[in-house]
């Protein structure tokens, strides 16, 4: 991979997506002036080729394309006949649209704990927040890992209540051999360009192996509409453009190879930190034995406080880092009214405040994995010979 001897790193960005897509520009485009001279925009053989695709790949019988996976979460819900007042347990550490959609449907957010070590919703958290208006869980694969989904499904099962899977940062992970998106009622996908699968814009994809369920998906991101200008259901106009599709075609023969390449990256962290003594004071995440992990973000908790002057610090240096997330849902301004104090969701908060995220792409060469942990260790031996 990296064979050429490298000039000495100058910076490091979080995410280059440009590398991955510039080997296959060419076949993109091509992919692309189909479409265009087609003229099938939305629908066609584009859409229904991707859809097969991710349907393999998370073993499920059914795939629906969405616009996004936001409107994949809505799109869930509304399938799901989730009605005002029904609550929703959701993980507060998560990204906004987790919970948006059950807002906008007039449902109530119900929010839960995470683990501490996965950064995943916390099964008994669930099991405590569940009243009879509880109508549906919706775990997040945090990261690229799957969440304790055994769990979560026996309590869910025992009270008939609905699981859909946010599996935004995790096509292509699994958990006990069971791909994510294949375990709960629905799979919530999205191919915004910053996910392992990445479109040219938003994209959204719907798992299930509930063939009823897969029909209404359909209805709703339609208008509601079967036949042509007869609703049955009120929908929205939820489709994927077929030039996305087309992308995205091209794009997912590479996604087991990239895939292996952040896990690869992962591995190479670990021991990069473990050499320099840097995972005696960061915590390393967790890589479950039971899972497959797909390694959307490589997280570290960062303690004593230390976390935004670290990332200024290796800013400074040029190097890319992120927080997912500084704000947890329970805390943000819009979502005041549900009465979630500071303090009430404590391993929520205390990621919140932790947790940094290092670069991770697939195209992430050795030696600006070097710089990245060098720049850390550089950074510990400072804060120690200012504490002695
Ligand atoms: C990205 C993301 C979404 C939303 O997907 P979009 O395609 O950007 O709408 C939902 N949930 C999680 C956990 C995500 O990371």
């Amino acid at each position: 991979m990296d064979s050429t001897p490298s000039a000495p790193v100058s910076s490091v960005p979080l995410l280059d997506i440009g590398r991955g897509n510039q080997p296959l520009m060419d076949e993109i485009q091509a992919a692309i002036r189909e479409v265009c001279e087609s003229g099938r925009f939305l629908h066609g053989p584009d859409i229904k080729q991707l859809e097969a695709t991710v349907a393999e790949v998370c073993q499920t019988d059914h795939a629906v394309s969405c616009g996004s996976g936001s409107d994949a979460l809505l799109l869930s819900l509304m399938a799901l006949d989730i009605q005002p007042g029904d609550e929703v347990i959701v993980p507060s550490f998560t990204f906004f649209a987790t919970a948006s959609a059950v807002w906008r449907l007039g449902g109530q957010v119900v929010f839960a704990d995470i683990e501490p070590e996965t950064y995943n919703v916390c099964p008994e958290k669930i099991a405590a927040a569940i009243t009879d208006k509880t109508r549906a869980i919706i775990p997040v694969h945090l990261f690229g890992q799957c969440a304790s989904m055994e769990a979560i499904l026996e309590i869910a099962r025992e009270k008939n209540i609905a699981i859909i899977e946010d599996a935004a940062q995790a096509i292509g992970a699994s958990r006990g051999g069971k791909p994510a998106g294949s375990m709960g009622d629905i799979g919530c996908f999205s191919f915004y360009p910053t996910k392992n699968l990445g479109g040219f814009g938003d994209g959204g994809m719907l798992t299930t192996n509930n063939s009823e369920l897969a029909e209404r998906l359909r209805l709703v991101a339609g208008h509601g509409m079967n036949p042509r200008y007869y609703h049955s259901v009120v929908g929205i106009n939820g489709r994927l453009d077929s030039i996305q599709a087309a992308v995205l075609n091209v794009k997912i023969r590479q996604l087991s190879k990239w895939s292996e390449q952040r896990q690869a990256n992962a591995a190479r962290y670990g021991s990069l930190m473990q050499t320099t003594g840097i995972d005696q004071w960061l915590t390393l995440p967790a890589d479950l034995s039971n899972s497959v992990h797909v390694w959307n973000q490589f997280t570290v908790r960062v303690p004593g406080g230390r976390r935004d002057d670290l990332k200024n610090y290796l800013g400074e240096a040029n190097i890319g880092s992120e927080i997912y997330y500084p704000v947890p849902l329970h805390r943000q301004e819009c979502f005041a009214s549900l009465g979630y104090e500071e303090g009430s969701l404590p391993e929520t908060e205390r990621a919140a405040a932790e947790v940094l995220s290092l670069p991770i792409f697939p195209e992430l060469k050795i030696a600006e994995q070097q710089a990245v942990v060098d720049q850390i260790a550089k950074y510990q031996r400072a804060l120690g010979s200012a504490a002695a």
